[in-house]
């Protein structure tokens, strides 16, 4: 989730103090990296991919799974075993928000040839089998999203009660302070996050009505202060801690581009898949022992790490605050990167006049400046006292404070300093499957739709402002079979409308030559497997790239069963993991139709869950039956 510093951290009202500093700074070391490294052309593309585990119990005497809180001693085993034996260890342990959480890559990134296609499945099995380990007995390696009991009572072991009363940093009614990594960038975070905004962050989350749920649903608090009976709307599932956000799990992909210029044009057309992407990985149905009307994450992560003020939020007129901010810190992008996505950038961009100035006066081209004058409209959360004054020139720790922080679709990611690393892009919206097939599958499938954008030159790009509302339906509940989201119809065709109008009317509109729209609403069946005279679909484009490919045999027969994973995902052939729960809650015997998750119910599943993952047990209706897995 970001850079570690050592050191004592600042509390909001000193961490206030220093922003503007943190902000000026930041922008210097961005533009010392931008000069240093503008001009760098032909770096290899590399990759690698993130996942990140919950570490779960399985209490079968009592029936209950719990979340263990000892990711900060597994990491540090792992890294000892790994990394600190041996610099090309194949994994890397990183810590992550929850301390029941880990986060694994690659130890090295994969390069750009079509047999590393086929190392990606073994490399996350390596990281799966090195964390298993070093568990104890009754413990697994989870890989979902969202753990369903999350902030119910006794979800941890050990237990600890929440304090919502005495000083802490959650301040929750559901989340105790421990279950936050004990890593100080994280507590620092979540308590400054709190007293920026001036209040804890509020998620509301829409209730699924099942036969037998309370109408309307309103829960009571018994040790409310009032501020939950504020906050908490009817018919939803109410939570107030950034736990219930980044306490949840993800996958995720980055990039390095051969230029800054591949960087920005990659930036902009994956960010049109973002809300396709999380909609077909949609893993995330279950909060706080209830069943929710949505499948994914994304909008409770966005709530939980929301620090905007009252007035950011257009409440109240603005007084003390500089801007009105539309989204959150966590949320889609708001502005493309490339030249040819300027015409379509049509969402309101709040950006930091001063700095976007100072950016241009030093050279850097409106679209950059803008980008990162908007992530600069946005105070620094965690600042370490040693870390104030640092140098400049060789350091970035600033710049990275906001742009770590940024937690967007998208992540625009310029070199470290001093480093051989290029211009890198990191793919931000996926939801992490149960075995590392699927997951090996989500992250080649874009990461081919990358090679084949390249090579063929495509253009995706539709205005901003529809991308945005994918994400909306993208999240709602079987958003894969019912959504409709808007696509560009002939992504053959940018070069030729971008010279046909600059910026004629025509453009804004994102009209074509002929007067259509350029893009229509689509199905995520259309997109993915085509439709004929609507769209080609994606799938069918990979399989022409890679008809016209070298590819062993081995990595092609690899290849073609991650795509048909999509495939059939995406045509509802097989079920989402969101749906796949959704199921298996409803059939389960305990289950009361009242959209309630008992501990039963919730051990059952995560049980099924973990004997999935282990290859232990089928599951044709989620993962069909590939050919060579569990090779
Ligand atoms: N866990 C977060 C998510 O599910 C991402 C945290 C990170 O940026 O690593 O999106
Ligand atoms: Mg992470």
């Amino acid at each position: 989730m970001g850079l570690l510093s050592k050191g004592s951290p600042l509390n909001w009202e000193e961490t206030k103090k220093y922003a503007d500093h943190v902000r000026k700074h930041g922008i210097v070391q961005f533009l010392n990296i931008y000069n240093k490294v503008k001009e760098r052309q032909k770096d290899v593309l590399l990759w690698g991919d993130e996942v990140e585990y919950m570490l779960i119990e399985m209490d079968e005497k009592n029936g209950k799974v719990r979340l263990v809180l000892n990711g900060g001693e597994v990491l540090e085993t792992l890294q000892d075993k790994g990394e600190k034996t041996n610099p090309n260890h194949p994994t890397l342990w990183r810590p992550e928000y929850g301390s029941y959480m880990i986060e694994g890559t690659p130890g090295q990134p994969y390069g750009g040839t079509m047999s590393e296609f086929n190392t990606v499945e073994d490399n996350m099995g390596k990281r799966r089998r090195e964390a298993s380990s070093v568990l104890n007995k009754n413990e697994t390696l989870a890989t979902i999203t969202s753990f369903p009991r999350l902030g119910c009572p006794g979800f941890t072991q050990p237990e600890y009660k929440p304090t919502p009363v005495e000083k802490g940093v959650s301040k929750s009614l559901f989340f105790p302070d421990e279950a936050i990594n004990q890593h100080p960038r994280f507590s620092t975070l979540t308590r400054n996050i709190r007293h920026r905004r001036g209040e804890k962050v509020v998620i509301n989350v829409p209730i699924f009505k099942d036969k037998c749920t309370p109408s309307p649903f309103v829960e009571k608090f018994p040790e409310d202060d009032g501020e939950a009976a504020r906050a908490a709307l009817p018919d939803h599932i109410y939570m107030d801690a950034m736990g219930f956000g980044m306490g949840n799990c993800c996958l995720q992909v980055t990039f390095q581009a051969c230029s800054i210029e591949e960087a920005r044009y990659l930036y902009d057309q994956l960010a049109t898949f973002c809300p396709i992407m999380m909609a077909l990985s949609a893993a995330s149905p279950f909060y706080r022992g209830y069943v929710s009307d949505i499948d994914c994450r994304w909008g409770v992560i966005s709530a939980s790490v929301d620090d905007r003020t009252g007035e950011e939020r257009g409440l109240e007129p603005l007084k003390t605050n500089k801007f009105r901010i539309l989204k959150s810190r966590y949320d889609s992008i708001d502005s493309y990167l490339s030249s040819c996505g300027d015409r379509y950038n049509d969402i309101d961009l709040t950006i930091d006049e001063e700095i976007n100035k100072q950016l241009l006066d030093a050279g850097i081209d409106k679209l950059l400046a803008q980008h990162i004058a908007h992530l600069f409209i946005r105070d620094p959360l965690s600042l370490f006292e040693e870390n104030i004054y640092l140098d400049d020139e060789n350091e970035s720790d600033h710049f990275e404070n906001l742009q770590s922080t940024n937690w967007q679709t998208m992540r625009f990611k310029p070199p470290p300093p001093n480093s051989d690393i290029g211009w890198r892009v990191e793919f931000r919206p996926m939801e992490v499957q149960l075995t590392d097939f699927e997951n090996s599958a989500f992250v080649v499938f874009i990461v081919l739709l990358t090679r084949v954008i390249l090579s063929y030159k495509l253009d995706f790009l539709i205005p901003l402002s529809k991308v945005d509302e994918n994400m909306k339906v993208a999240q709602k509940r079987n958003a894969v079979q019912e959504g409709m989201f808007y696509f560009r119809k002939d992504i053959y065709k940018g070069e030729r409308i971008r010279v046909r109008f600059h910026s004629s009317s025509a453009a804004q509109n994102g009209l074509d030559s002929e007067g259509d729209n350029e893009y229509t609403l689509m199905s995520i069946d259309t997109i993915i497997n085509g439709k004929e005279g609507i769209f080609q679909g994606l799938i069918p484009i990979l399989n022409c790239y890679l008809e016209n490919m070298e590819v062993d045999v081995d990595t092609r027969c690899t290849i073609l069963n991650y795509l048909k994973l999509i495939k059939r995902r995406a045509s509802g052939e097989l079920m989402t993991m969101a749906k796949w729960m959704r199921e298996f809650v409803d059939k389960h015997p305990q289950y009361k139709q009242d959209s309630v998750i008992t501990d039963r119910i919730n051990y059952d599943l995560l049980r099924k869950c973990d004997s999935i993952t282990k290859g232990e047990e089928r599951c044709p209706e989620l993962i069909g039956d590939p050919v060579n897995r569990g090779k």
